[in-house]
């Protein structure tokens, strides 16, 4: 894997990666933009930070091809966020980032606690053709889309005030996506969210996705190889929920073989097309990488996961007011007749 640094103004840095090594041709791209006013209050009821950002208020939203900053720069032409004129994959600091390396000082007459909204919120282009899908992508690109997951996170932690990056999408108008060009995002924080630490303790101490992946109920898998499996958990969440997982325990792809990394890219490419033949439309749905928070690192298990937010050919998940008073979860679906559909769908 190649990777070619660009410094943006105002601090931003694009970086662009590649199977092969390859020469780029530099063109001017879009002006960063200030930030201001980021930051976190500690809501003391709920012991949780919320993040404030007013500037996300103006992003860019569902622009058309002619006007989608993921796109390549063009000379003499339209400017992007990305200004080369073409690339294979590209990260780079969102211009509308809830959070920064220098965050404001901000000062508010408020006995509430505030923190600086330290870290960083990077835009992951998965390919620079704007009308490509997921899962028509190549298995080595996948590939390297996995590999660069990896390197993110590594490099981010590499810096001791970030304790918890999180590389994610969000795919579907349906739940808010404000552009079309496939992409995804990856967060670094300072802050490591409560659930994240529990969900990390549990790994530690229990081992919890090592044994669920070895003691899986069949009627649960849904694919794998010698290397990786796709499969319902048995206490999904959301409807057709399905986890990848390599069998190996690794904090991350950094820890696998090449032909690990390309099971677990088959399997990502198959389990978006399931998701999307299950009712003849595309899934909306958020798609999470999970690595370590700091501390518990080498007693972690790397999984993705993709939370699907479509239970029935009409019918959307939404979370509701059990859901979102309580963060209690209530499926119309069982997992086990959920990982039946899934697997016998014909995919090609
Ligand atoms: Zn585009």
């Amino acid at each position: 894997m190649f990777i070619k640094t660009i410094e943006r103004d105002k601090g931003r840095k694009l970086y662009l990666y590649s199977s092969q090594k390859r020469e780029y041709n530099e063109i001017e791209g879009l002006p960063s933009i200030d930030q201001n006013n980021q930051h976190l209050r500690w809501n003391s009821l709920r012991n949780e930070w919320v993040f404030y950002s007013p500037v996300r208020q103006k992003r860019t939203f569902l622009p058309n091809v002619s006007n989608c900053p993921l796109c390549p720069s063009q000379k003499d032409g339209m400017k992007t966020d990305i200004p080369v004129s073409d690339y294979e994959i590209a990260v780079f600091d969102n211009r509308f980032s809830a959070l920064s390396f220098n965050p404001p000082n901000i000062k508010f007459e408020t006995k509430t606690e505030i923190s600086s909204a330290y870290g960083s919120c990077e835009v992951i282009s998965y390919s620079q053709d704007h009308n490509t899908k997921f899962q028509s992508l190549t298995i080595e690109h996948v590939s390297l889309l996995i590999k660069v997951w990896s390197d993110r996170f590594t490099k981010l932690m590499q810096n001791p005030n970030i304790n918890y990056v999180i590389p994610f999408e969000n795919k579907g108008k349906e739940i808010g996506v404000t552009l079309e060009h496939p992409h995804g995002q990856i967060y670094s924080m300072k802050i490591i969210p409560e659930i994240i630490k529990t969900q990390a303790k549990n790994q530690k101490i229990q081992n919890s996705v090592s044994n669920l992946i070895n003691s899986l109920d069949n009627k649960l898998e849904i694919e794998k190889d010698e290397n990786a499996i796709s499969f319902v958990p048995p206490f999904a969440r959301y409807p057709y929920e399905v986890w990848i997982a390599p069998f190996k325990r690794v904090d991350c792809a950094n820890q696998l073989a090449d032909k690990e990394i390309i099971s677990i890219a088959k399997l990502l490419i198959s389990s978006v097309k399931r998701l999307d033949h299950l009712f003849g439309k595309p899934m909306p749905y958020t798609m999470a990488v999970h690595f370590p928070p700091r501390g518990y690192e080498n007693n972690f298990h790397h999984y993705i996961s993709f939370q699907p937010m479509r239970r029935d050919t009409n019918k959307l998940k939404f979370l509701a007011g059990i859901e979102q008073i309580t963060g209690l979860m209530l499926s119309d679906i069982l997992p086990e007749d959920a990982a039946f559909k899934l697997k016998s769908l014909e995919i090609d």
